[in-house]
């Protein structure tokens, strides 16, 4: 086990397992530019300890029409939490009014900064924005979740793509929702990917992505007709949003804990019909409770039986 950022174990057996040994060593620089660091020339050694970070990744922009107070929707993330820390540091906002901790690189293991904001999304409910940044190595991702409890029932959103627009609809997936492409015999199970805010493009792209880089199959010739039926899903997948011959295609979001939504066409137009889209509400079945964690621990029954 080779691992060039020093995160892989192996469990070893009492306390001399002379079977297992450790060596760490210095990191090549090959395994330093594979794991995205700025290593400069060999002959420049002086530079190697100062080497500058590389440059900022950009997080997803959200949308403009979702707006929070002291929130900049028309900016990045990133943008509003450099905007914030300013703020803060210049004295405008008082400390505990901005949310955040300090929490490891999950890249290259200093402290990095973790903010929080809560944002309404119309139409919604209340979501957390998360947003890290390591200021060693420049790092940067956030993500967007559902704020609040499990909601009291599951929610299923059906959307009809007709049009290509569709592709730009908002899309909170929480890591508790399933998906669903009928027309392709697409099913992943909720807790499969994790949450992501993005759009209906981005999300199944993600999906097919995801699918390419856990392919099970290793090209066992007893497996050959499974390989080319996952491939062929992630082909489906990847056609949906590039080949207006698909549509249209039906994308069911459904959510045992009520924590994902697909947006509007025109969100901005609120009141306009969008008979695309279809959310209802049902009550969850024993298997939805049992992977949320909720079923209660069967007490009846019980209370007669009389210790040993
Ligand atoms: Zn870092």
């Amino acid at each position: 086990l080779d691992d060039p950022a020093g995160n892989s174990f192996i469990e070893s057996i009492g306390t001399s397992d002379t079977r297992l040994s450790k060596t760490l060593y210095e990191r090549t620089r090959e395994q330093l530019q594979e794991m995205g660091y700025n290593v400069p020339q060999a002959n420049d050694t002086h530079t190697a300890a100062t080497a500058a970070p590389p440059p900022p990744k950009h997080g997803a922009d959200l949308p403009d029409h979702l707006r929070a107070a002291n929130w900049d929707f028309s900016k990045s993330i990133e943008d509003n939490i450099d905007k914030r820390r300013e703020e803060e540091e210049s004295g405008n906002i008082g400390r505990d009014e901005a949310l955040f901790f300090e929490v490891d690189c999950h890249h290259c293991g200093t402290k990095g900064r973790q903010d929080m904001c809560a944002i309404d999304i119309p139409g919604f409910r209340e979501c957390l924005v998360m947003a890290f940044n390591c200021p060693h190595c420049g790092v940067r991702n956030n993500e967007v979740k559902a704020a609040g409890a499990i909601g009291d029932k599951a929610r299923r959103w059906t959307l009809r793509v007709t049009d290509p627009e569709d592709l730009n609809r908002d899309v909170l997936k929480s890591d508790s929702a399933a998906v669903r492409i009928p027309e392709i015999d697409f099913e992943m199970q909720q807790g499969t990917q994790g949450s992501a805010f993005t759009t209906v493009e981005g999300l199944i792209g993600k999906i097919a992505d995801h699918l390419q880089e856990s392919n099970p199959f290793t090209g066992d010739s007893s497996a050959q007709n499974e390989l080319s039926a996952f491939t062929q899903t992630i082909d489906d997948l990847r056609k949906l949003c590039s080949d207006p011959s698909c549509l249209p295609f039906t994308l069911v979001l459904d959510d045992a804990a009520d924590h994902s939504f697909i947006g509007r066409r025109h969100p901005e137009r609120p009141q306009e019909d969008d008979p695309g889209l279809t959310s209802e509400a049902y009550d969850r079945t024993e298997a939805q409770n049992d992977e949320l964690g909720l079923l209660q621990m069967k007490t009846e029954g019980y209370e007669h039986e009389q210790p040993p």
